[in-house]
């Protein structure tokens, strides 16, 4: 089945918002194997409203709209796709009651233009709206589908996923599953990995794969379409299996698999705990390990040392050092590691200092990066980094490298203890 996605709404096209609803619709099409081919954006306007669904009746099979269901004058989708499907209108006594229940709850007054939202295609099926007061439509006429979905994403998210997913899995041919797997890989370019695969993903028709950039990782998305789940599955675990076997080494999770949700894993398997000292990254580090429910267990705490005093009275980093060698150096990051460990009395320590611009720090250049871990025989391994990007890149990057340094500690002693 192929899709176009229609966003509705002359705010979009001015500007004034951004057509975040076009993104999560595609994502989750992709997810269920509906192939998105075109993204429309159309304003208020009842002439090139029209002008945009006869030029999507021609390319797809399934339009979905987001936008104009309210009530007032300019919102139209409904009008509009009915005139041309040539279906009439009639109320939905449901969505009429809800809307009388929403407006009487809150001690309002329904002013008459809100029947309009209750108006629903004759013969087609309805998505009662449980966070406002427009529902959700649906047609089947001649050979298109049309889902028409309020704008509000607080409104059009719950709706899709709940009512809108099934539906749309019972227009699919019904010996047709769809699987997907996320493989996470970090310490590795997106050019790099796809260079390693290459020739896997030339070769692979089913299941399809997706290689993505994002926040200095790298994800591959495996689709695979069959008969069952077990097969699909299956078809999928091949495909893993030879991706593994080429980049497996910076592959550290599936699916919603954080780098934190790995390491505090590894960290609670191995009862033992991590505390960190960060100055470039300004907590950045402690904030992603905190965002993993029930770390507590593992993460002992962190230290945003920023200042050049805050690195010798809170770190123990002496004068000496920080004069001969710099706030950013092997010597200091080793030593905000050392430091974090101590003071917290955990089993590691992380120490970040670095420089995330725009301007060079002492005669270190942007991106110029330290990290250090202290590990609990006393070693510490420090790893200097030349990142790219901004400085909101450069600080997600290196606070996510040093997780990866624990990461790849914990997975090389795994591997030489069994
Ligand atoms: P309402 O009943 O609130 O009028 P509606 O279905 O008529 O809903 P619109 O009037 O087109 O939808 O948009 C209402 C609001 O929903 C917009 O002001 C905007 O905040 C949000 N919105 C609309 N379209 C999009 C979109 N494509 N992406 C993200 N947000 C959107
Ligand atoms: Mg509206």
């Amino acid at each position: 089945m192929r899709a176009e996605i229609i966003a509705v709404g002359t705010e979009l096209l001015l500007g004034q918002i951004v057509n975040t609803n076009a993104q999560y619709l595609s994502e989750e099409l992709a997810k269920i194997g509906i192939d998105v081919y075109f993204h429309t954006v159309v304003g208020d306007n009842r002439a090139r409203l029209c002008e945009a669904i006869q030029q999507a009746q021609t390319r797809a099979d399934l339009l979905v709209f987001s936008g104009g269901l309210g009530p007032t004058e300019d919102d139209l989708t409904k009008e509009t796709v009915a005139d041309i499907a040539g279906v009439p209108l009639e109320i939905h006594a449901e969505s009429l009651r809800r809307m009388e229940h929403f407006f009487s709850s809150r001690g309002r007054t329904m002013t008459d233009n809100n029947r309009k939202q209750a108006l629903v295609f004759a013969g087609g099926t309805v998505f009662l709206n449980d966070n406002g007061t427009a529902p959700g439509v649906a047609l089947t006429s001649g050979a298109h589908h049309y889902v028409l979905l309020p704008g509000p994403p607080r409104e059009l998210k719950p709706m899709f996923r709940n009512d809108v997913l099934p539906y749309l899995r019972s227009l699919l041919p019904a010996e047709e599953v769809v699987h997907s797997r996320v493989l996470r890989f970090f310490g590795i370019g997106e050019s790099q990995l796809e260079t390693e695969i290459v020739d896997i993903i030339r070769a692979q028709r089913n299941p399809t794969i997706a290689p993505l950039a994002k926040e200095g990782e790298v994800t591959v998305r495996l689709t695979a379409k069959a008969s069952t789940a077990k097969e699909a599955e299956a078809l999928m675990a091949e495909t893993e299996k030879r991706i593994r076997a080429r980049v497996g080494r910076y592959l550290y999770g599936v699916n919603d698999t954080s780098l934190a949700d790995v390491v505090v894993d590894q960290l609670r398997t191995a009862k033992q705990t991590v505390a960190v000292a960060e100055s470039c990254t300004g907590g950045l580090a402690s904030h992603m390990f905190t965002q993993v429910p029930g770390s507590s267990a593992v993460f002992s705490g962190g230290i945003v040392c920023y200042s050049v005093a805050s690195k010798r009275q809170l770190l123990g980093v002496p004068e000496e050092v920080l004069a001969t060698y710099g706030t950013v150096s092997e010597t200091t990051a080793r030593l905000l590691a050392e430091g974090a460990k101590e003071r917290f009395g955990s089993d590691y320590g992380i120490g970040i200092t670095g420089v995330a611009g725009p301007d060079a720090v002492e005669d270190k250049p942007v991106g110029h990066v330290f990290i250090a871990l202290a590990r609990p025989t006393g070693e510490t391994v420090v790893k200097l980094l030349k990142l790219a990007g901004l400085r909101p890149t450069i600080q997600a990057n290196a606070a996510k490298q040093a997780l990866f340094l624990l990461y790849k500690y914990f997975t090389h002693t795994l591997k030489n203890e069994r």
